[in-house]
């Protein structure tokens, strides 16, 4: 059966081997998240991104419909789960080729594959107990530590702005995205018998003056781009980076005077270095250029000098070492003069970053006044619900939220004009007192301006802009709004479209009805599908055995199927 299968797999293989330079959406298209585009082009299988569907059930609901030990390289765009988070699953289906990325990108997803990779583990032995309660198989881990490790070791970082050769025909060159530390933009030149396209995969795109990392870069010349659209809809209200260390010294100085806390959910990764640059500048942070700081800010500094900032989450505490070894490349001119000052701009007197469970739980027993800052930032998970468990019943602690929070999410509920009266966690209901405050302005997206600014920058006449990740009802409008504003043809691609980039048209037409299908489908993880990747390598290696002295061959085929005989049996 299983030899069948393969044989007729491998048609299909050698089939799309005649299909030169084309572009495959397999993710993120009509939605948000699960970032991942095929590229072949010069002989060569890419992927740029790989990456987790979030959301309930997240963990059911993925795969990756390419033969991984087929695809040559990913370059990853960013370290965001949603853009990387399937890279060891694609190991684990014998994916074994070289994955390209800023050294920044390098060093967040050696911390954020592996958390996931343990979120994974302890998510399947949970669900594992579960069915094996109910009398039904266990559940295997989308992937494991070993998946995340051996993923590791393919990874290779490249600087931003050189042009890097990768192969015969294959070109990129990465750019700053201004989105998160290493985010970058890719620039692909791509020749196929003599005709050279430039496709362009923007990433995220990052916010404006934001604290810390760079704005984003613009590029000129493009054949096709590939660009998201998160909040294409959108224009941000963002105040004045100033305000937002006043609008925390303000929330400081009530909550202090109550005597509660300050609790801070926020992402691990790039949200929480924003807000320890802000409190830095409350603490300690000097005047600006013909500026004096508030009265407020001064104030907290004279009353309350020695205020405790917690960063409870092992994720946060790593990424911030991350953050602190790529000033140079990632940093704004700002933060770079600070460091050159010998200025930590995420750094002070009186932060504390904890790392056991234990450390952790001592937090809530010292009744100093304090910041605690943790993860996850829209309180799904993590150690935030320790501390919500400590301080949400208490009328003096107040709880900021400084992200966006997804509905259904407690983040979202404790927001909500209806708040409940009290919240389950950990099984007890734990009654809402908190003061609750919302404090936008840092988004690391560019709204609907900013990605209009990234788009218009193209002087060349782009043959078609493809727009991706963003919500069904968002990439539409925007592919329109961006043709009415650039004169470039824009089209929101649905999953399993392939183009022919030569040409410029369209080969395959995706499914219009992926996006309401794939919401009620569930598939779980089993042994078998493992079995199936397996096979799919197999026939991977086979195919690149091609060539070998027929000693080897006869050898390997003697080897498949004596352990075909074997298994039949
Ligand atoms: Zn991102």
């Amino acid at each position: 059966m299983l030899v069948k299968y393969l044989l007729a797999d491998a048609d299909k293989l050698w089939e799309t081997k005649e299909i030169s330079m084309k572009l495959r959406f397999i993710g993120a298209d009509h939605e948000v998240t699960g970032s991942c585009h095929y590229l072949e082009a010069a002989g060569k299988k890419m992927l740029v991104d790989c990456g987790m569907e979030q959301g309930p059930e997240a963990y059911l609901d993925q795969d990756i419909p390419v033969n991984a030990a087929e695809i040559d390289y990913v370059f990853v765009t960013h370290a965001h789960i949603d853009h990387s988070g399937l890279i060891p699953l694609l190991f684990k289906k014998g994916f074994r080729g070289t994955i390209f990325c800023t050294s920044a990108t390098l060093e967040l997803c050696n911390i954020m594959l592996k958390d996931s990779a343990h979120i994974q583990e302890s998510d399947a032995e949970w669900k594992s107990r579960k069915n094996i309660r109910a009398g039904i198989s266990s559940v295997e881990p989308l992937y494991d530590m070993d998946d995340a490790e051996g993923a590791m070791s393919l990874f290779k970082s490249v600087p931003y702005h050189d042009e890097i050769h990768i192969a015969d025909g294959i070109d990129v060159k990465f750019i700053d995205a201004g989105h998160l530390l290493g985010s970058s933009s890719i620039e692909f030149t791509l020749t196929e018998d003599g005709v050279t396209k430039k496709i362009v995969f923007s990433g995220d795109i990052g916010n404006k003056d934001k604290p810390l990392i760079k704005n984003p870069e613009y590029l000129e010349e493009a054949d096709y781009v590939v660009m998201e659209s998160t909040y294409g809809d959108r224009v941000h209200e963002n105040p004045p980076l100033d305000d937002f260390a006043l609008a925390l010294a303000r929330i400081l100085l009530k909550t202090f005077d109550r005597g509660g806390n300050v609790v801070i959910p926020a992402f691990s990764v790039g949200r929480t270095q924003e807000v320890l640059y802000f409190l830095r500048q409350v603490k300690v942070g000097e005047d600006e250029k013909e500026k004096v700081l508030p009265k407020e800010i001064l104030e907290v500094r004279e009353r309350y000098p020695h205020f405790p900032v917690y960063v409870d989450s092992p994720l946060s505490i790593e990424a911030t070492h991350v953050f602190n070894e790529n000033v140079a490349d990632c940093f704004e001119q700002k933060a770079i003069d600070m460091v050159n000052a010998g200025i930590n701009p995420i750094g002070f007197e009186d932060l504390h970053t904890t790392v056991t469970s234990q450390q952790s739980q001592q937090i809530n027993f010292d009744k100093t006044p304090k910041v605690i800052i943790s993860a996850s930032g829209m309180c799904e998970a993590g150690r935030i619900r320790h501390h919500l468990k400590h301080n949400l019943w208490n009328p003096a602690s107040s709880i900021v939220f400084v992200g966006y929070q997804s509905p259904g999410t407690l983040g979202n509920i404790l927001l909500s004009d209806k708040k409940p009266a009290t919240v389950k966690l950990f099984g007890e209901p734990v009654a809402v007192n908190a003061e609750i405050i919302n404090l936008p302005g840092l988004s690391g997206h560019a709204d609907k301006n900013g990605l209009l600014t990234w788009i218009k920058n193209y002087k060349t006449d782009v043959q078609k802009v493809f727009i991706v990740h963003g919500d069904n009802e968002v990439v539409d409008p925007f592919a329109k709004l961006v043709t009415a504003e650039t004169g470039f043809p824009a089209y929101a691609p649905y999953t399993e479209d392939i183009f022919d980039l030569i040409t410029g048209e369209q080969i395959q037409v995706g499914d219009v009805h992926s996006v309401e299908k794939k919401a009620k489908k569930t598939k779980a993880n089993t042994v078998f599908a493992r079995l199936v990747a397996a096979g799919e390598r197999l026939m991977a290696v086979i195919k690149r055995s091609e060539g070998r002295p027929n000693k080897e061959l006869a050898k390997f085929a003697d080897r498949i199927n004596d352990m075909c005989d074997k298994w039949e049996k």
